[in-house]
């Protein structure tokens, strides 16, 4: 036996011997809209598992039947995920191999599956996930914005006042962020957008994605929200909003009037100079400007 043969043992029993059950929890994506983005290995780990946890049994027997998956189904919705969970760590500590998967794109993303997964490796169950489509990643690979950083933000709340504030607090965010909406919400969304952000701001509507009616448009909140309002098909289908970062941070400790003078003031004259002028024009709190001035120095 060579010496790297015999490496490759000692590493498989140790692999073995850290793995306390014989069975594994598999998180498994499935197509967004396109049925070919399915992959080979998601494919095969379903017809393979003993037992597939889906979001809704009845949506995903269709895409199963399909690819000739006959595997036995249980119900994991956000209404019975605690107690559905605890039968599957039951299962899979007796042997089962089971996967899970949502009604579309990867699991656990804005859909249930993080209280299975974290009781998974509470109970020292292996996790292996089968990657695939997610809105999220799709939008944000054609959308046009910066990628190096970004955040997804999920869902944008249902009601006005709330989804004002949401995104209000989103005024000083640099990274480009990803929202989830829905398709009957999407004009009065970009409407509060528009007055929370700015209309000035880039947002990519990324809508039916993968699937036959796909739209990907990046202009300002303003056009988008005039464009959609203008054609009711925009008002339709699945929807991801991609929305550029600020470029210049707001400083919130200031009203922007004061912070507008302040940066006005600083571009003459020294820092010190600069906050005592705004003090004595706007009447702010010293520690506030000065505390300012230092933010935009920086
Ligand atoms: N787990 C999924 C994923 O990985 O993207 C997300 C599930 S979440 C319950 C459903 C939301 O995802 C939709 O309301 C929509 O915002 C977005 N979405 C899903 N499929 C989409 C598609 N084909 N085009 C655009 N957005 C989509």
């Amino acid at each position: 036996m060579t010496l790297i043969s015999l490496r490759t043992l000692v590493l498989l029993i140790n692999n073995t011997e850290s793995r306390k059950y014989s069975g594994r929890l598999y998180i498994v994506a499935t197509p967004i809209g396109n049925l070919q983005d399915f992959s080979p290995r998601a494919i095969s780990t379903l017809q393979q598992v003993d037992l597939i946890a889906a979001e809704d049994t009845r949506h995903s027997g269709y895409l199963l039947k399909q690819h000739d998956i006959n595997t036995h189904c249980i119900a994991l919705h956000e209404h019975n995920e605690r107690q559905s969970a605890e039968k599957v760590i039951q299962s899979v500590k007796a042997g089962k191999n089971i996967a899970l998967i949502s009604d579309a794109g990867t699991p656990l993303v804005s859909d249930p599956g993080y209280h299975l997964v974290k009781l998974a490796h509470e109970a020292g169950i292996q996790v292996t996930p089968v990657p695939g489509p997610s809105a999220m990643i799709t939008a944000l690979s054609a959308a046009g914005l910066p990628t190096d950083r970004f955040c997804f933000e999920g869902f944008v709340p249902s009601k006005s006042g709330a989804r004002k504030s949401f995104y209000q607090n989103y005024q000083n965010e640099t990274r480009t962020m990803v929202f989830y909406e829905t398709p009957h919400r999407i004009v009065d969304s970009l409407a509060d957008l528009c007055e929370a952000l700015s209309p000035d701001r880039v947002v990519v509507l990324a809508r039916e994605l993968t699937k036959t009616f796909e739209t990907i448009r990046n202009d300002s909140a303003e056009n988008l929200l005039t464009w959609v309002k203008a054609d009711p098909n925009q008002q339709k289908g699945e929807i991801v909003l991609v929305v550029q970062g600020c470029s210049k941070p707001q400083i919130t400790e200031i009203s922007p009037e004061t912070e507008r003078i302040l940066r006005l003031l600083m571009a003459e004259l020294s820092l010190k100079q600069a906050v005592k002028l705004t003090v004595e024009i706007t009447g702010e709190r010293k520690k506030g400007v000065y505390r300012a001035a230092l933010s935009v120095q920086r």
